[in-house]
């Protein structure tokens, strides 16, 4: 009886002891059966203490989301703005936009209209900047998806069929976005998609035999416009089946000195 009884007690006594040992030095010394004294002691913090934090940003930009203040718009998908009293110029990444350099009147007219409707978005705004992978282009100015309030700008010109998917890998997180919203925009005719669009099904009668542009205006020398893809190296005429994927319209001289041939299917 008495033998049992002290049994029990020394086993209840060994629950206990374990017990209390068992919660403190868990946390990391298994093997030392030490007291574990002070909790503020990090075992870990031996000599790597003190270069945690200096070696960050080599670069004047941030990294990740950046205010920015928008001083002017250059074309339809380039600004200028300022950051911390410096200024930079940004690209939009993942689209294009027609120039408004190149003298052609349907070029000319559809670049402005981007340039036009980037100002609306953008002039003078307090806006967001966020990178993807990229900090610049080979110009040098910084590639950025930008934002004004609640609004995507490089999307918004996309959606409203102002600037076309230019997709320059490795920054392509919204390529998908993109696309789809471009493939809205040509669907509903939008901005230049409409342009591009109203070639074929207007009711023009059917003796017409080549001015098939539909502008108010005459325009001078409608074939001068042919249309380039992101990835090829053809030109080809609206309407092609090789433009299903991306379709920028170029002049023809342009296309030929940046090395484009004519499409042997839809012969340009
Ligand atoms: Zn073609």
């Amino acid at each position: 009886m008495i033998k049992r009884l002290s049994l029990v007690i020394a086993i209840i006594t060994a629950i206990l002891l374990t017990a209390c040992d068992v919660p403190a030095p868990a946390t990391f010394s298994p093997a030392g059966n030490i007291p574990a004294p002070a909790p503020s002691v990090r075992p870990s913090t031996p000599a790597s203490a003190p270069q945690a934090k200096p070696s960050q940003a080599a670069s004047p930009i941030q990294p990740g989301t950046v205010t920015a203040q928008v001083v002017r718009v250059i074309d339809g998908d380039t600004i200028e703005v300022n950051i911390g009293g410096k200024s930079y110029t940004v690209r939009y990444i993942g689209i294009d936009t027609p120039e408004t350099v190149h003298p052609t009147k349907p070029v000319e007219y559809l670049g402005k209209e981007a340039s036009d409707k980037n100002k609306e978005l953008v002039s003078g705004k307090t806006a967001r900047l966020d990178k993807d992978v990229s900090e610049t282009d080979k110009y040098g100015r910084l590639l950025r998806y930008v934002y004004v309030g609640d609004l995507f700008i490089n999307a918004e010109l996309v959606r409203l069929g102002y600037a076309q998917v230019a997709t320059y890998p490795p920054d392509v997180k919204y390529q998908d976005l993109f696309l789809k919203l471009q493939r809205e925009a040509r669907e509903a005719g939008r901005g230049l998609w409409g342009i591009a669009v109203t070639t074929a099904p207007t009711q023009t009668p059917t003796q017409i035999p080549k001015t098939v542009i539909p502008l108010t205006t005459p325009a001078p020398t409608p074939t001068d416009i042919v249309y380039i893809t992101n990835t090829g190296a053809k030109y080809h005429r609206a309407g092609c089946r090789y433009l299903s994927k991306s379709s920028i319209p170029i002049e023809r001289k342009e296309a030929i000195s940046r090395g484009y041939t004519p499409c042997s299917v839809c012969r340009p």
